[in-house]
């Protein structure tokens, strides 16, 4: 019988000893998030910082891209897609333009003068007709600063990580998706990119993109507003 009781009392204890930290924690803020209706956990100190280069989402700068298609070309997945229609031969839409990447994560777009790109030690480069830009997911619109066209910057060999030349851009980006549901995040199709303007975002808009439909996570790049229209009726389709 004495068995019996404390068997009973064993019981009632320790569910009220669970009940006490049920209760207590009933109370204290809540760990855990109502993904993906919330977002701000990245605000609360048990995030991690995302480390550079972290191979996030693929983001195409348009205005960079000069429709060589080798990042399509080289995608093992056949994830992206470009179509794009050819200018009359000796027509261009942009001319070839330099990326000069700063050290301090800067990127400065303009002409290189002179017709030697190399930057050698100690010298100082020129550039005109810039624009910049903070960094390689800011997105400008070339076609808008009209009024900075003959802005010029001298930069130091020292403040330079590394030049790219852009060629001319002799195609109209009908197309340019990306289906980041079928993407394997090999980084292939960036490595490729003769302009690099194909990058992926390593910050957290690079990792949180979730959505509810897989056709939601084909992003479309090609911004048709860059280009005066009228001129399309002379295009020739492209191979
Ligand atoms: S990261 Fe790899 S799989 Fe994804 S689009 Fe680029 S090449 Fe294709
Ligand atoms: S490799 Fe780069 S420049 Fe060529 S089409 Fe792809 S994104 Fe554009």
């Amino acid at each position: 019988m004495d068995k019996y009781i404390r068997n009973i009392y064993r019981g009632v204890y320790t569910v009220l000893v669970g009940m006490r930290v049920t209760i207590k924690q009933f109370f204290e803020p809540n760990v855990t998030h109502q993904y993906p209706y919330e977002h701000d956990f990245e605000k609360k100190r048990n995030v991690r910082e995302i480390p550079k280069g972290y191979r996030g989402q693929l983001y195409n700068r348009i205005e960079d891209c000069i429709g060589c298609k080798k990042c399509e070309m080289i995608c093992p997945v056949d994830c992206i897609t470009i179509t794009g229609t050819k200018l009359p031969k000796g027509e261009q839409l942009w001319d070839s333009m330099n990326i000069v990447h700063l050290k301090d994560g800067r990127e400065v777009i303009g002409i290189i003068e002179g017709d030697d790109k190399k930057i050698k030690s100690e010298a100082s480069v020129t550039l005109t007709n810039i624009t910049s830009r903070l960094g390689p997911q800011e997105v400008i619109d070339r076609l808008e600063p009209s009024g900075v066209e003959s802005r010029t910057q001298t930069l130091s060999s020292d403040e330079i990580s590394r030049v790219v030349t852009r060629n001319p851009v002799v195609f109209y980006l009908d197309q340019f998706d990306i289906d980041m549901s079928l993407c394997m995040y090999c980084g292939l199709c960036t490595e490729v990119c003769p302009t690099e303007c194909l990058v992926m975002k390593d910050s957290l808009e690079g990792i949180e993109y979730s959505k509810f439909d897989r056709s939601d996570l084909i992003f479309q790049f090609d911004k048709q507003e860059m280009y005066n229209k009228s001129d399309a009726s002379t295009a020739e389709a492209a191979d």
